[in-house]
């Protein structure tokens, strides 16, 4: 197995070595495991001068659709959508073929990288719904699911504390990426979908990583496994990923001091129905 963080940022991070770089601490340009994964693609593809950078993994998103009433052809195609009706699309709408693109550049990666690395399994830890339900469609069968949640009191209180919004604001993004989230996941037969919870990885990680590896096939885990992050190649995520001192795992219970009773209730009010759905009470 092979985590390689956040693939949807892959030509981004391409595009700006100044500001980004690989958990290895080179900027992907630079880095010898995503420079061979571009000789592999440029190979695979014909294209001897790919450039990651000009290879899109995602297409921009359009500013927040909170407050759109409209779905976009492209919502419906992710929440209902068939192939026919996803390849047919793509060939009549530029929005959808953009995406479509940005999909199959993707899968062109992961091949790529299983490839190069020798691992037949990788995890992208991209957290968006909308890509996921692109790859289904382009890929059927192709993905498994590690459904990660986390209580959404202390999501809410994260974001509060990261973008100064109110806990209104923050609940109601929890509640709408969830809803998102679990909409899509009706795609995917249950055999093929894991739910972890972020308190119990962090509570018993060995435990949580052994049943996550037997459901990717690529278990059990080792005993006493530690986490090499200098052997990683992981871009996004994180900030902790570049801290080779901590390799320990403590979940951030913050949120159980600083939020008050007034938004408990809010988030109560707003999200509290999903939470209890995912066993926070
Ligand atoms: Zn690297």
């Amino acid at each position: 197995m092979i985590g390689l963080g956040e693939v949807h940022r892959l030509h981004l991070w391409a595009a700006a070595p100044g500001e980004h770089t690989c958990s290895c601490g080179r900027p992907v340009p630079g880095c010898p495991f995503w420079s061979r994964v571009r000789d592999r693609l440029a190979a695979d593809l014909g294209r001897p001068d790919l450039d990651l950078a000009a290879f899109p993994t995602c297409v921009p998103k359009p500013a927040s659709g909170l407050h759109r009433r409209v779905p976009r052809l492209l919502d419906l195609l992710r929440a209902a959508g068939t192939g026919w009706m996803w390849r047919t699309a793509a060939s009549a709408a530029p929005s959808v073929r953009a995406e479509r693109e940005a999909t199959r550049n993707s899968l062109a990666v992961f091949r790529a990288v299983a490839a190069v690395s020798g691992r037949p399994v990788l995890v992208d830890s991209t957290k968006d719904a909308g890509r996921l339900a692109c790859l289904e469609l382009e890929a059927p069968g192709l993905l498994r699911v590690i459904h990660q949640v986390r209580d959404g009191r202390a999501v809410a209180a994260s974001a509060m504390r990261r973008d100064g919004v109110p806990m209104e604001t923050a609940a109601r993004s929890w509640r709408r990426v969830n809803g998102n989230l679990l909409l899509v996941l009706r795609r995917f037969p249950a055999e093929r979908v894991i739910r972890t919870r972020y308190e119990d990885l962090c509570a018993s990680p060995e435990s949580e990583m052994d049943r996550i590896l037997r459901f990717l096939g690529a278990g059990p885990a080792r005993p006493g496994a530690v986490l090499r992050k200098e052997e990683a190649h992981i871009i996004g995520g994180n900030p902790m990923r570049y801290r080779r001192d901590e390799t320990t795992v403590a979940a951030d219970e913050r949120w159980r001091t600083e939020l008050g009773k007034e938004d408990l209730g809010v988030f109560e009010r707003i999200a509290g129905e999903m939470n209890r759905g995912f066993g926070y009470s």
